[in-house]
């Protein structure tokens, strides 16, 4: 058993970052979501793959500490990355994703697995804020409109 064990250890350690499942640690529902979308996009010979999904707490603070400092107010970077507890990134329920022209793919089709971009101004941020086959709600402005309006409980 300690064989085993130590040679399952050995080769997850040595396996490349992008092995470990891009899903992991994302709301159920946006994870199969995904993975049937990607499926599909991948099917049609479209590159899909997630940038970022689920994010602790200590990766979204220093995100956030980042964006204070890029954008140089609150009001500014909350449009771009919000803090822990307003993150839908934290709580599991967003994907971002690239390349440019498969957010635009998923952008179009994603509606078939309840999959909608969710901001005007960021086309590689997913959630699932639909029914799969219909029509995604119309998008918001940024994040903190979003925010500001629906509360941290999101989604
Ligand atoms: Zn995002």
């Amino acid at each position: 058993m300690a064989l085993t064990s130590l040679g399952a250890m050995s080769a997850w350690a040595t396996a490349p970052a992008h092995a470990a499942p891009e899903t992991a640690g994302l709301d159920p529902a946006l994870a199969t979501a995904y993975e049937q979308a990607s499926t599909t996009a991948h099917t049609e010979g479209v590159d899909l793959w997630i940038t970022s999904g689920k994010r602790s707490r200590a990766e979204q603070q220093q995100m956030w500490r980042d964006g204070l400092a890029r954008y140089g107010s609150a009001a500014e970077a909350r449009k771009w990355v919000l803090p822990p507890n307003e993150s839908t990134h934290v709580s599991g329920h967003a994907i971002d994703v690239g390349p440019q022209a498969g957010a635009a793919w998923l952008e179009r089709y994603g509606y078939r697995w309840g999959l909608c971009r969710t901001f005007t101004n960021e086309w590689w941020h997913f959630e699932k804020t639909s029914i799969p086959g219909v029509p995604c709600p119309a998008m918001w402005p940024n994040a903190a409109v979003r925010a500001d309006q629906m509360g941290p409980a999101l989604p």
